[in-house]
């Protein structure tokens, strides 16, 4: 019988593998996707956020703890565990070394990636190469990997795990980590989480998935349904605005449109609908999946001028051209008057001081509800773009209870032996909101928890950074 069973194939359920093989026990991972579309919502990233006291190869200046986590209370209003997030931010440290000696290569950020090079270190080749390295150092420490194995069922003894169940098959093992990521690409689930809105419309049937179509939240449903202990609310998740052209599934990062802040956004009826302008793209951009959500039609429209041009990452997608506002209107289909004076109203109220898209600068507006409070520029130099977005759901927030040593709990009663990582319990830290790079520093840090767990869950103690910080 295998040591430690991981179920899940991203990073947090690879950080589980092979800490547990490195403190010497023996681990089997069960990945519920064929080989090529290995790696969950893991292949699909860019970058950490890593605290930082002074500056370190590719990242510059100082992030420290305290500012680190005052960005997370911020974003998520509150709703996290200050024990647990500080246990991430401290982790996202020290755990590079780590990483670069499974094969993840550092890169500064590429120019057009805001206000980040500070805080977040980007992966050299991206998320498919941090996935594809962590994958290749498993095989030669000898982790076993499957793929094409989902898990349909967790098998428990009261609270110990016993078995997993890859269709007929049982697989029993000493002890566990789940990694299955969240339901984010559970469309009946996210329509009953949804429901219907006062338009008698159901939002989640016109969300788009960015990441993997395998993270259903099988699992995460029936350990609810076994009694385990949850954390978060189903409607709360990670949600960009994207590009409405996108794909049903897997679009990942090129899909993203990151002009909102350079513009304005309008619905479907060509109104505004909230400050563009509130804060730095980088801290809320994950909102505007939200806003667009609860916009009649699920849709809205990012429109920019000639002047943004080249302060934003190029999408993959060229935006809808026209030489005038009325032609932009028309092409997107939009009334006409309505979106005249919404720009027209806009224009007026803008209040131009010194623009500079790198600080909370002093351009706004006055007198306009919604305001835009930093980067209000008129919109009156062609030629004129605009962007259909669609809520793109990246992750969502319900998981598991944890404590500090990602045990799954029962009635606050933590497993000897079943540990869960990742998506699957990050709403333990992100309550909701997000600060760009925290869904790697959660499951990098928990994820190697949990493998340290698991495997002295075993009687496997090879003494690493991980076992002595939870034992301290
Ligand atoms: C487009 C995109 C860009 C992102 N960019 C960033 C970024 O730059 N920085 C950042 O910090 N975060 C980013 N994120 C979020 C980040 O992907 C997640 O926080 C992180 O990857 C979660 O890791 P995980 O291992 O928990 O889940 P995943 O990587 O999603 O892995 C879940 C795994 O579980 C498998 N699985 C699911 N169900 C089963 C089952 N029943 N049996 C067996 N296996 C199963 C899946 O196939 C998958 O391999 C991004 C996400 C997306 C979609």
């Amino acid at each position: 019988m295998v040591d430690v069973l991981v179920i899940g194939g991203g990073n947090a359920a690879l950080c589980a593998a092979l800490m547990a093989r490195e403190a010497g026990a023996s681990a089997l991972l069960l990945e519920a996707a064929p080989q090529a579309w290995r790696g969950g919502n893991s292949m699909h990233v860019r970058n950490l956020r890593c605290m930082h006291d002074a500056p370190q190869d590719v990242l510059i200046e100082a992030y420290p703890e305290e500012e680190y986590w005052q960005d997370l209370l911020k974003v998520t209003g509150g709703k996290t565990d200050e024990a647990l997030a500080r246990l991430v931010i401290r982790a996202s440290a020290t755990c590079r070394p780590w990483m670069r000696k499974h094969g993840v290569h550092f890169q500064p950020p590429l120019s057009g990636a805001l206000h980040v090079a500070r805080t977040n270190a980007f992966f050299m080749g991206g998320g498919k190469a941090l996935v594809n390295a962590y994958y290749r150092s498993a095989q030669r420490l000898g982790v076993q990997v499957r793929y094409e194995s989902p898990v349909e069922r967790i098998e428990l003894d009261g609270d110990r795990f016993v078995a997993a169940w890859v269709g007929n098959e049982r697989i029993a093992a000493r002890s566990c980590v789940l990694a299955a990521g969240g339901f984010e690409s559970n469309r009946s689930w996210l329509r009953e989480a949804w429901g219907q809105n006062a338009n008698g419309e159901w939002p989640a049937d016109n969300f788009l998935i960015r990441g993997t179509r395998f993270n259903t939240g099988v699992l995460l449903k029936q350990m609810m349904a076994l009694g385990a202990d949850t954390i978060g609310d189903p409607t709360q998740a990670h949600m960009v605005a994207i590009d409405a052209r996108a794909p049903q599934y897997d679009g990942g990062i090129c899909t993203r449109l990151d002009c909102v802040s350079l513009g304005v956004v309008l619905n479907r009826n060509a109104e505004r609908f909230y400050d563009e302008g509130e804060d730095f793209w980088p801290k809320r951009y994950a909102i505007w999946g939200r806003l667009v959500a609860q916009q009649p039609g699920q849709i809205g429209y990012s429109i920019v001028d000639a002047k943004a041009v080249g302060r934003f990452m190029p999408p993959v997608f060229d935006g809808v051209q026209a030489d005038s506002l009325p032609e932009l209107a028309s092409k997107l289909g939009l009334a006409p008057e309505r979106f005249a004076r919404t720009l027209a109203d806009f224009n007026a109220a803008c209040r131009i001081g010194h623009f500079n898209h790198t600080q909370l600068d002093d351009c706004h507006t006055e007198g306009l509800a919604p305001a835009k409070t930093h980067w209000a520029l008129p919109i009156d130099t062609p030629p004129f773009y605009g962007y259909a977005l669609r809520p793109g759901v990246t992750f969502t927030y319900l998981g598991l209870k944890v404590g500090a040593s990602t045990a799954v709990q029962f009635g606050g009663r933590p497993s000897a032996n079943l540990f869960v990582a990742g998506e699957m319990m990050a709403g333990n830290v992100l309550g909701q909101g997000y600060t760009a790079g925290v869904g790697m520093s959660i499951g990098t840090a928990f994820g190697r928890i949990a493998g340290t767990q698991a495997a002295a869950a075993t009687g496997h103690r090879g003494r690493t950074e991980e076992s002595a910080h939870v034992a301290a």
